[in-house]
């Protein structure tokens, strides 16, 4: 495989100043990434400061309403309420180790962003925050904690001030301060090195929960492994130790968004076609000039017309199966598990619950065992709205 490529997807699609940064970093990978002295500051952060190992969860209500044997990897438990911060805290360290100063970061509905703070406040670093001018105005309470946490937020006036724009405004920033600042990607998708570095600090969400389960089941394994696909990290994250499982069952699940026949969506897997998107070759939501189309879904966290290079050639290899899931089957998988277990999801997360509530019957009999990669207490105003 070439480097930086997972089968046809992935590589670096990048302008020539930005090679500098990426190589950088890629070094800090080889060098740093393996001593001890990062592994065992991580690991250290990750049990003090987040709380890992995340538990799993047998939802015995909603097992018997099914006829299946429903699991949850439990990574809304985290500080902060997502997986979100496993990759911050990584990627934090990391750019302390290699001697930066700031933490530069994207965010769309404002969770990445969250957690980049996070990381920054705890690694005593300067945070700064590109977000669009949309978002900044829909989703202030983030704006409010990031503020909070002594952030500073960039709202970004091109495109359509949503997240896309983001992300570039954010590589234009990179490229001039890149002698201080580290661009904390925040899901496995971009240039390389991104997607790779993302899915080793997101892995340890399957490494726990293939012991965890294994424990709890006298050393079987799940038949379905589901996550919710926005730029691929929960999910990635959740699949990876059980790709050479071939007994596993590996699903994603996309957003299909209102679900009418050409509606906007996010599901580029599904309905998508290859191309080039922030750095990689991937599958895109874009028309057949090339132009890239609007996404929607009403998980904000899903809302993303591309998606990263790995889960794109998990699905032309076929090890991996994605499918949709939409707003109305989301928003009665949020109501299902709020109602049968205590447990309210993040709308990203109810389309991975929904798979195992829509699929009951071909599901009978087996055990699903669900990525649960965020709390929905973040969600009330949308659904509140809805309802
Ligand atoms: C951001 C987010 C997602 C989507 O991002 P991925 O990189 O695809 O994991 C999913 N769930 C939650 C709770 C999120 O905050």
């Amino acid at each position: 495989m070439k480097k930086g490529y997972f089968g046809d997807f992935g590589g670096q699609f990048i302008p020539e100043l930005l090679m500098p940064p990426l190589l950088e970093l890629e070094q800090a990978m080889e060098t740093i990434l393996p001593t001890e002295e990062f592994q065992t500051r991580f690991i250290g952060m990750l049990k003090e400061n987040v709380g890992r190992p995340s538990a799993i969860t047998y939802c015995p209500n909603l097992s018997r309403d099914l006829g299946l044997d429903l699991w949850l990897k439990r990574e809304d438990l985290n500080h902060s309420g997502a997986h979100k911060i496993n990759n911050t805290l990584g990627q934090g360290l990391l750019a302390k180790m290699m001697g930066k100063t700031t933490l530069l970061a994207e965010t769309g509905a404002g969770m990445h962003g969250v957690a980049t703070a996070v990381a920054a406040a705890m690694l005593d670093m300067k945070c700064l925050v590109y977000m669009g001018a949309t978002d900044v105005v829909r989703q202030s309470p983030n704006v409010n904690r990031m503020r909070l946490m002594g952030a500073e937020i960039v709202p970004v006036q091109s495109g359509t001030k949503t997240l896309k724009d983001a992300i570039n405004e954010a590589l234009r920033r990179w490229l001039s301060d890149q002698e201080t600042t580290h661009y904390c990607f925040g899901t496995a998708a971009g240039p390389h090195p991104f997607p790779t570095l993302v899915r080793t600090f997101q892995q340890v969400i399957s490494r726990e929960a293939r012991q965890q389960f294994m424990e709890r089941n006298n050393g079987a394994l799940p038949d379905v492994v589901v996550a919710c696909v926005g730029g691929g990290s929960n999910a990635i994250g959740m699949f990876h130790h059980f790709v050479p499982d071939p007994s596993v069952t590996i699903i994603g699940v996309e957003a299909a968004g209102t679900g009418e026949p050409g509606c906007d969506n996010s599901a580029p897997l599904n309905l998508g076609t290859n191309g080039v998107l922030h750095g990689m070759k991937t599958k895109l939501l874009q028309t057949s000039e090339g132009q890239i189309k609007p996404s929607h879904s009403i998980a904000p966290g899903l809302d993303y017309p591309g998606v990263g290079p790995e889960h794109a050639h998990l699905h032309d290899t076929g090890r991996a199966t994605y499918v949709t899931i939409n707003d109305a089957q989301a928003i009665n998988a949020f109501k299902t598990l709020s109602r049968r277990e205590g447990i309210i999801p993040a709308l990203e997360s109810s389309h991975a619950v929904a798979y195992a509530i829509e699929h009951r019957a071909e599901l009978k009999g087996k055990s699903v065992l669900v990525c649960l990669s965020g709390r929905g207490d973040k969600d009330m105003g949308i659904v509140d709205s809805i309802l």
